[in-house]
């Protein structure tokens, strides 16, 4: 079989024969569909990435047979990317020097639901552990709005927040992520177990350094949930108010997400449902808290156009409110029209409604904003991950600068580097990635400083301190 990445010169035809009884796909249409992931989001990612591709996928059922893959790559020297549901944004599961793609999706299935949380293999989709913990009363603290093709493993080592986030703070805040275990890859791969502050070594490493098998994650009490959607005439109100709802200690809300009118347009599932050329504010919150949110959100001048129990939601045929936020909400504009991007954006906090109404009209007509809430450290933030109409890299440049000029951090969505989204600052991950896996055969690629400093100790690459 030759190299369908034309980057490696392995012999994939005896690699294949080496991974019995694991299972492979050797179609090459079908390998090239796994060495995709959403980084067509971004224009600049899309033209870097779009030729890369693995030669082979692995598709090991158990721990054993995973660490058997392991073992056969590190014997073949070959480049191993992890994948799960393949629906990174930033060319995470992208095999940068071809080789091998692991697809992590058969090895699945919720192992121990506790009181408070819940252990699942790593290539398990987060709604199957939502479905799983229902019985128990329980549901996950946060999770993703692709929770029905997203795996755990993938949202662990590649994501950091989402549904549930504005209650439970981000995956990384302490008690949310309880455990892992990782792989190494070695001549005999190691399991390691990763417990408490130690999994932020590999969380969000974008599985350059270890392979997880498993992770225990905090669960929360199950609450019903109601959908609502309320509109409002200015989009600092809606802001306002999602704020106050953030806050409010008789609101218990999962999700608070607001979305320009402009963005609105592209929401065809909602025309008809909610009032047209309005801002939002896409809410979820517990039923016995609806008295409070309608008080709120009419003393803040919204109209509330849409609360809806999961089967009064179904029974109308829309889709979730979770559909309308993170970057879903990105995934409707993109749907119509792919010269939308998006850009990943901090705020000021505490949040301030007075200094995005000053921001609006400095970013220019090209850049629609979308705030997302989420409770960091303990404190209320937003992020916006506003859609940009992509012109120029140079113009993306500009819009960037004028949002740091502001004072509002750009955490940039357009980098294939691990290091480029502000959450792996310092050397700590490398360390980790040579002791994991010392011949750098997970993803390299992918971190800008790799190259410069894998013939260290680990002890000598985490000393290095701070990489920005
Ligand atoms: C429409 C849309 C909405 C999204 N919303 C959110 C959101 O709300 N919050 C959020 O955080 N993200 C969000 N994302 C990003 C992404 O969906 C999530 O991070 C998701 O959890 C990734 O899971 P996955 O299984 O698809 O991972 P993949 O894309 O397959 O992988 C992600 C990264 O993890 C690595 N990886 C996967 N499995 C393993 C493993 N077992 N061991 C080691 N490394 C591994 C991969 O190599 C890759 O670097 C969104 C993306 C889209 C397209």
């Amino acid at each position: 079989m030759t190299s369908i990445s034309g980057k490696t010169d392995i012999d994939w035809t005896a690699f294949a024969a080496d991974l019995a009884p694991v299972e492979t796909i050797t179609e090459p249409v079908l390998i090239k569909k796994r060495s995709r992931d959403f980084f067509w989001y971004s224009p600049i990612l899309n033209a870097a990435l779009k030729r890369c591709f693995g030669d082979l996928v692995a598709r090991p059922k158990t721990p054993e047979e995973m660490a058997h893959t392991l073992a056969v790559a590190y014997a073949h020297d070959a480049p191993v990317v992890v994948r799960g549901g393949g629906t990174g944004n930033y060319g995470q599961a992208v095999p940068m020097a071809g080789g091998l793609i692991i697809d992590t999706t058969a090895m699945a299935g919720v192992t121990e639901i506790g009181d408070g949380q819940v252990t699942a293999l790593a290539g398990t989709l987060m709604a199957d552990i939502n479905a799983a913990l229902a019985p128990s009363g329980q549901e996950m603290a946060m999770f993703p709005s692709t929770q029905d093709i997203a795996t755990i493993g993938g949202f662990v080592a590649g994501g950091s927040a989402g549904i549930g986030s504005v209650a439970n703070g981000a995956l990384r805040d302490p008690g949310n992520l309880i455990a892992l275990t990782a792989l190494s890859v070695e001549e005999m791969p190691r399991a390691r177990v990763f417990e408490g502050e130690d999994t932020l070594h590999i969380h969000h490493a974008w599985g350059l350094n270890g392979v997880i098998t498993d992770v225990t994650l905090r669960t929360v009490p199950k609450r019903d949930w109601v959908g609502c959607i309320v509109t409002f005439d200015a989009y600092e109100t809606a802001y306002a108010a999602g704020h106050a709802i953030a806050l409010a200690e008789d609101i218990a809300a999962k999700l608070v997400t607001t979305v320009d009118a402009r963005i609105c347009a592209y929401f065809p599932k909602l025309e008809g449902h909610i009032r047209a050329g309005k801002h939002l504010l896409v809410s979820m919150i517990p039923a016995e808290d609806r008295a409070a949110f309608e008080a709120l959100t009419q003393g803040h001048g919204g109209q509330i156009d849409l609360m809806l129990t999961d089967a009064e939601r179904r029974a109308l045929g829309l889709p979730h409110v979770f559909d309308f936020s993170y970057n879903h909400t990105t995934l409707q504009v993109l749907k119509a029209d792919r010269s939308a991007t998006y850009q990943q954006v901090g705020c000021p906090v505490p949040p301030d409604p007075a200094a995005i109404a000053a921001l609006r009209p400095k970013l220019g007509d090209d850049v629609w904003m979308h705030h997302e809430f989420a409770r960091v450290g303990g404190d209320i933030v937003t992020f916006d991950l506003p859609i940009i109409w992509f012109t120029s890299p140079e113009r993306l440049a500009e819009i960037n600068d004028t949002y740091e000029a502001n004072g509002f951090p750009v955490y940039d969505a357009h980098t294939w580097n691990v290091e480029g989204g502000g959450l792996k600052a310092d050397y700590t991950h490398l360390a980790w990635k040579k002791r994991m896996d010392p011949k750098g055969l997970l993803n390299s690629p992918k971190s800008r400083f790799w190259d410069a400093v894998k013939h260290l100790s680990p002890e000598d690459i985490a000393a290095k301190g701070d990489a920005t």
